[in-house]
């Protein structure tokens, strides 16, 4: 299947903007199931509970993830709020163990994309799936890479496609923790307006003050999700603490967002 060919109509079961939230990473049980319960009280319209359960860190030594431990966390949130189930895969047995454990959406992250025989094992073990798959722009500002992570993943017959703009990392400090580039994800919008994109201003901003606008520009420019970490304790955060917010700012941050009707 050629990746220009594919409808992706999967985003439309989801209003819009489609909400993905939850932690960084899985921590606990409590935490999870706090963070869900949290959510939904505050009235948070989030249909995709996200929770990395693999972290692959730039540095060694870190906490790396609770691993598949982890799945079961994620389908107790399902079944216990009916929320659909988001984690990062980056290899062949974190795809198999997800499929088994029935998460609905999969996505790739920046630190795999840029290696294409990790995405391409990934594309082989997923083969024909169903699933959502989700690619996060590469760590580098590398359209072609990004782009071709896709191509992978088309040519493996999975259809259910979207990606995530997560920033690109820059030598140079700034104000972002990665820089939005923003013309790099539209010159992807461009270049296959049949994907849907995804913003994911957690990572872009690596601090909860720029969240909000960085999402509403995205949606300004006709992005069709955003994806936002939520904790129920983000100061203790195993991972990405300064950057999560939680589920009670997770919800005024939604309903402060102006959502358009039509596509730009
Ligand atoms: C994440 O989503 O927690 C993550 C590790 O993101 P990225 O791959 O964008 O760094
Ligand atoms: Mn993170």
């Amino acid at each position: 299947m050629q990746l220009t060919d594919i409808k992706n109509d999967w985003i439309s079961q989801f209003n819009h903007p489609l909400v993905i939230a939850g932690p960084c990473s899985a921590e606990s049980e409590t935490q999870m199931l706090e963070t869900a319960a949290r959510m939904k009280e505050a009235g948070a319209a989030v249909p995709v509970f996200r929770a990395g359960i693999w972290k692959p860190r730039t540095k060694p030594n870190g906490f790396e993830g609770v691993g598949s431990m982890g799945l079961g966390w994620l389908r107790k949130v399902k079944q216990e709020f009916g929320y659909k189930t988001a984690t990062e895969v980056a290899n062949m047995h974190h795809v198999q163990a997800a499929l088994e454990a029935d998460v609905d959406v999969l996505w790739i992250g920046a630190r795999t994309t840029v290696n294409p025989f990790a995405v391409q094992e990934i594309a082989n073990a997923l083969q024909g799936t169903d699933r959502i798959v989700l690619v996060k722009n590469p760590v580098n500002p590398d359209l072609a890479l990004w782009i071709g992570a896709l191509e992978r993943l088309a040519g493996a017959d999975i259809h259910n496609l979207g990606a995530i703009h997560r920033g690109f990392s820059t030598y140079r400090k700034t104000n972002y923790r990665n820089i939005p580039n923003w013309q790099i994800a539209l010159d992807f919008k461009n270049q296959l307006p049949n994907i849907p994109l995804i913003i994911d201003p957690s990572h872009i901003c690596g601090n909860r003050t720029g969240l909000s606008s960085v999402a509403q520009e995205a949606l300004n420019l006709g992005y069709q999700g955003v994806m936002i970490e939520t904790h129920c304790n983000p100061d203790e955060a195993w991972s990405d603490a300064r950057q999560q917010i939680t589920p009670e700012t997770l919800a005024s941050l939604l309903s402060g967002l102006v959502v358009r009707n039509e596509e730009c």
